[in-house]
């Protein structure tokens, strides 16, 4: 199959790609059987990745970022992606960053943003509770002001990189009586926090090398300048505004994974072989392929211009609505085409394909359910 070349890519990047792919086959790779094994990928490898710059990288350098932009991140995430890396949860960890960098204050971007970019605090988000995901404004966890401190109870669940995140950027209802307009982002600070406790790393069908967890609030006391942009009540626009960077994530990461299976599932049907002859043979075979190679060029072309409209700042709700839940609707119909054609192999956790499909499910689920996708993107006919 001819090459192709997204556009963003240049000769640097390039070069980067080329030490990005080094890390990830020496360093991630050996690993990831333990990682699934033990449910976390443990701090070593975010340090490691810290040093070597490949976190925050488009993160302006003052704040301790690289300085680059999002190709940069994108790099990262592709390099893992095609190689079923689901453990290392770089899209929450940059998304909490990113929240610090366009709505934190001075203050709170340089005491947190250097500390994210070394990778000595792992971030995560904490929107979702038991009883509150695509719904958000029935979130219940409480954080209410008392004199110069917060006082917060409540729960959270589903929480990526939960079990080791330093940095929770936790929503809460600062006036339960105000709906939208109550809520708020306060940015915690866990380590050997009073009244906070990590729960269970939860027991998922895929992505067994994440550390998803259940987080819990109990009298938990932080003092009122971990206010997100110190101004109560703004949580929503801030949430809001942030949407589209995250859901481009989760496309590019979609594209990566069918990328992978496809270079995967192309080398295994030349070498295995039935009635004389090799898999790929078959002409249902090389149907079924040429289709998948068709959704996986179209999600990729269409994925390469939101990054595009992405870096020129252009990238609106509709668009990386789109993008999320197309993608992410490909990513399972290309998985389970890649799976059948590797037979029982496929199903073997041992082989790339039967890891990439049972982490694949959830694409559909996170970063807004797909439903919600469609809605938005309903609202603006
Ligand atoms: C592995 C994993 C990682 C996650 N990571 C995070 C994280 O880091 N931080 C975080 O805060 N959350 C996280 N989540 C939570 C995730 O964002 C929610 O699961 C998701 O938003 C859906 O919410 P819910 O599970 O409560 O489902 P519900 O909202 O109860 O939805 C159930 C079903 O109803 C449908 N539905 C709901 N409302 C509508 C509607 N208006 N129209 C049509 N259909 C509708 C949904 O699409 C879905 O099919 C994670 C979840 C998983 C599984």
């Amino acid at each position: 199959m001819s090459e192709y070349v997204s556009a963003w890519m240049d000769e640097d990047l390039a070069i980067y790609r080329e030490s990005v792919a080094r890390f990830v086959e020496t360093e991630m790779v050996p690993q990831d059987a333990r990682w699934r094994a033990q449910h976390h990928v443990g701090h070593e490898i975010w340090r490691k990745a810290g040093a070597l710059g490949l976190l925050c990288t488009d993160i302006p350098a003052q704040f301790g970022g690289a300085g680059g932009d999002f190709r940069h991140e994108v790099v990262l995430y592709e390099e893992m992606g095609r190689r079923g890396l689901s453990g290392f949860g770089q899209g929450v960890h940059s998304i909490a960053a990113h929240y610090l960098l366009n709505h934190g204050t001075e203050e709170q971007k340089r005491r947190y943003l250097p500390r994210l970019a070394s990778g000595e605090l792992v971030g995560a988000i904490a929107m979702s509770e038991p009883a509150a995901g695509s719904d958000l404004q029935a979130i219940r966890t409480r954080a209410e002001r008392r004199g110069n401190e917060y006082v917060v109870n409540g729960s959270k669940i589903f929480i990526t990189n939960g079990y080791l995140a330093g940095l929770v950027l936790l929503v809460v209802k600062t006036d339960p009586t105000l709906g939208a307009k109550g809520t708020s982002l306060l940015i915690l600070e866990t380590r050997e926090l009073p009244g906070y406790r990590v729960g269970r790393i939860l027991d998922k069908i895929g992505q067994h090398a994440q550390d998803t967890s259940e987080l819990f609030f109990d009298q938990v006391r932080v003092p009122a300048d971990c206010l997100l942009g110190g101004e109560e009540g703004r949580g929503f626009a801030q949430l809001m505004s942030d949407l589209p960077y995250e859901r481009l994530i989760v496309a590019v990461q979609a594209v990566a994974a069918m990328e992978g299976a496809l270079g995967e599932t192309l080398r295994y049907v030349q070498g295995r072989t039935a009635f004389g002859k090799a898999i790929a043979e078959f002409q249902n075979t090389r149907f079924r392929l040429a289709e998948v190679a068709t959704i996986v060029r179209v999600a990729r072309t269409f994925v390469d211009r939101c990054i595009q409209d992405e870096l020129d700042a252009r990238l609106d709700d509709v668009g990386a609505s789109m993008a999320k839940w197309w993608t992410t609707d490909m990513q399972q119909r290309v998985l389970d085409e890649c799976v059948q054609l590797h037979g029982g192999y496929g199903y073997m956790n041992e082989y790339l394909v039967a890891r990439l499909y049972a982490d694949a499910r959830v694409t559909r689920i996170y970063g807004g359910t797909n439903e919600i996708m469609k809605e938005l993107i309903a609202r603006s006919f």
